[in-house]
């Protein structure tokens, strides 16, 4: 083999490479789209996450406060939903308080004395 061949050699080779490279990068891309199903939380914010390569939407958003109470005490839970994805966040270990009934029995939260 002469040096000549050699070299168109190797630049067919490298073509080749690049195309498989490229047409793989392109499918991959086109491929997966993210499916935001899960949420995720920490004390602040949620977001949604792709479970299939733990993409996150966004860098979060504060949760929505909503009460959360059984028949002694409430504390807060975050109300936010999409789809089947709820976000989990509470603070019931850091803010599990006995309710305070006003004059009509009627808690802040809207538990109701019995
Ligand atoms: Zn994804
Ligand atoms: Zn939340
Ligand atoms: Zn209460």
């Amino acid at each position: 083999m002469t040096l000549g061949k050699l070299k168109w050699l190797i630049a067919g080779i490298a073509i080749a490479l690049a195309v498989v490279l490229a047409l793989s990068i392109t499918l991959i891309c086109t491929k997966h789209s993210h499916r935001f199903v899960e949420c995720h939380y920490n004390d602040e914010v949620h977001f949604l996450v792709c479970p299939d390569d733990e993409v996150k939407n966004s860098e979060g958003e504060a949760h929505n406060l909503v009460w959360a109470y059984n028949e002694e005490y409430h504390w807060h839970k975050c109300s936010y939903k999409s789809g089947e994805a709820a976000c989990q966040w509470n603070d019931e270990a850091t803010n599990y308080q006995a309710h305070n009934f006003d004059e009509n029995g009627v808690c802040e939260c809207g538990y109701q004395k019995s």
